[in-house]
Formats: C-alpha cells, structure tokens, sequence
C-alpha cells in the first residue's frame, strides 16, 4: 500500500511543490488534486449553468461528494501497509464521520445500551467498523476497527462488532452499498416485531429515499444465516426491517445511510399516529407511485417494484391500523354477573311467589 497516493496525501505533496514519486499508484480524487482540483469532500456539479449575470463567470452550484473511492486492486495486505492505511487522513475523516453518525443515532434514541453498529467499505476487502459493546453516543475515532469483509479483524485497538458480517452480506452483493448503518429505532422496531408490513404510497419522499422497505426473516443477529439472509434483501432494498431485531440500512456514504434510518423510523412513527386518528389511511394511487419510483431509479438507487405494473403498486392491504388491545377483567369470571341469568332467576323467583301466595 506504501505506493498507493490518497486525496490527502497528495495535497501534502502539492503544497510542499513535490510530485507523486515514480511507479505511485494514485487514487481518482488524489489525481483530482494533482490535476489542480480540491480536497475531500469532492464537489459534483448539480448544474452547469453559470449564474451572476452575463460576462461574470462564478462557480456553478454544487453537491458535496463524501463517497469513499478506492482503487480496485490496491488494498493495504501487509501489516505496515494496513497500519499505514488505517491511519491515513482520509481513513482518519472516515472514522470521525462514523462517530458523528453513532452520535445522533444514539441522540435521537435509535441505539440503547451497547446497540447498533456502523461500517463503511474502504477497499476491495477491507471495511471500517465500530467495535463491540460500546455505546453509540461516545465513540472515539481511535475504537473503529478495520476488517476484511468476512469480518477478520485487520486494526484497531478494540474488538470489532459480531453484527459487521450481517452489513458485509449485504457490501458483498451490492456494490453500491459503500457503508451500511444497524440501530433498533422504536417505531420501525415495533412494527419489526409485531410482524406488521409497513404500508406504502402514504408519503412520497419515503418511496424515493427508502423506497420499497425489505423484511428479513428472523435468524439469530451475528450469524451466517443471518448475514445472507439480509444480504438477498439488502441487494434490492435500501431499507430492510430485520424481524424480531430492528433495521439495517445502505447508501453511498455513511451519512447517506444514516438518513436512511431517520427516514424509516420516521415513517413508521407517522403512519402509527395516522392510523390512530380513526380516518383510515389515504394513499395515492400506483400510477402516482410509479412516478415516484421512476424518479428513485433515475437517482440512480435500487427498488424492486420497478417492473411492477401501476395495478400491482400500492397494495399493502394487509395493514391492520387501529389495533385493538384487549385486556383481561379483573373479576373472575364466576362472580361476574349476567343479566340474562338474572332475569330467569328474578321470573322464576316471582312465579314460585305467586305460587305460594295462591
Ligand atoms: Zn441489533
């Protein structure tokens, strides 16, 4: 890896008014920079046209990039190399990122106790995790883990998370998937456990972000079977509810996949409060989804329903809103009165009277 030239890298370079040394091999944003472009976050364009008026030509409006791009063939392998890799500048943002996002999902109670879990994949094979048993809401850049993607530690001081490996099910068969975020966030939680389907066509920007939601069948968390089972879901859902478990959701960067959660459980949460309000649950039609699921595609992100017919959208009819609780009385069932017990006995009682007044 010694010969492998970051972003960072190699502005330390271009200040110092050095080149890349020979045979270096140079990552895409490190070339950007040699090129006379910026540092990390990359900007991408979002339009071209030049605004301020004509004969003033100012920066075009852009879109911060935080995707990690590494070059194919080129992970750290020897021990130097990985020590070297994982303490590199633009490993060491990462790690600051991934702290930030336990921050708030701890802030925002989708984490208790030692839950939850963050990785973001840095190589062919390698990935940064957050290690076991700590609490989302304190981390320090020095807890994250480096592994390989069957979850072999590689760096860091702390013990890396069992649940990396059921994240990895999912980095291994989506490309896409550059960093996966795990929590246990109350409302999508709930309906995770009470084995309700999340119903679609309410609110249009959970059908670009989330799209359509996965359900993964319940395996104990940590375990092989669990990681392909998430992973087949994971491949063409963004979002999958892990019965009986909580949520696992993918994106670009781990920001990106943080949303994600807030995204869901903010949903749930709204359609949990719709259905108690006694109106039922309006939805819009599946032509109107359709629209919305085009545009989640032309975004560049997977949904399964895209060869569906408008007919076959919005059909989560299963959803059972405005659950009835019933609960057990506290009089046994032999003291309680009847009324029609009652009255026999009163019209018998009143016969058996005019009987002996007769
Ligand atoms: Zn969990």
């Amino acid at each position: 890896m010694s010969n492998v030239i970051t972003a960072r890298e190699a502005e330390e370079l271009v200040r110092k008014g050095e080149k890349p040394p020979a045979g270096a091999i140079l990552t895409p944003s490190a070339r950007d920079v040699f090129n006379g472009g910026s540092l990390q976050p990359a900007f991408k364009k979002a339009g071209t046209a030049a605004a301020g008026g004509p004969g003033k030509k100012t920066a075009a409006p852009s879109i911060p990039d935080y995707e990690f791009r590494w070059t194919p063939g080129a992970d750290a392998k020897t021990p130097s190399e990985i020590e070297r890799f994982f303490n590199s500048p633009a490993i060491n943002v990462l790690k600051d990122r991934m702290c930030d996002m336990g921050r708030r999902l701890w802030q925002r109670d989708y984490t208790d106790g030692n839950g939850g879990n963050i990785t973001i994949r840095v190589g062919d094979n390698l990935a940064l995790c957050t290690p076991t048993l700590i609490c989302k809401g304190f981390m320090t850049p020095a807890d994250m883990c480096l592994v390989d993607l069957d979850g072999n530690q590689l760096a860091g001081l702390r013990v890396r998370t069992s649940e990396a490996k059921t994240h990895f099910g999912i980095m291994k068969r989506q490309p896409n998937a550059k960093a996966c975020v795990h929590a246990h966030p109350p409302h999508a939680t709930a309906f995770a456990i009470a084995n309700v389907d999340i119903p679609s066509c309410l609110i249009p920007e959970a059908e670009v972000f989330l799209g359509k939601i996965g359900v993964a069948k319940y395996q104990t968390p940590g375990t092989p079977a669990n990681a392909d089972e998430v992973g087949e879901i994971g491949k063409t859902h963004q979002a999958v509810l892990m019965q009986n478990h909580g949520v696992i959701v993918w994106g670009k960067d781990v920001e990106d996949a943080y949303w994600k959660m807030e995204n869901i459980d903010s949903y749930c949460r709204t359609v949990w409060i719709a259905a108690g309000l006694g109106g039922g649950l309006h939805r819009f039609t599946g032509g109107q989804a359709k629209e919305l699921i085009n545009l989640r595609q032309k975004l560049g992100m997977p949904d399964p329903r895209a060869n569906l017919k408008e007919c076959e959208l919005c059909d989560s009819a299963e959803f059972r809103p405005g659950a009835v609780c019933q609960t057990p009385s506290a009089t046994p069932a032999a003291e309680q009165s009847d009324p029609q017990i009652e009255a026999v006995v009163s019209a018998i009682t009143e016969q058996i009277l005019k009987r002996l007044k007769g």
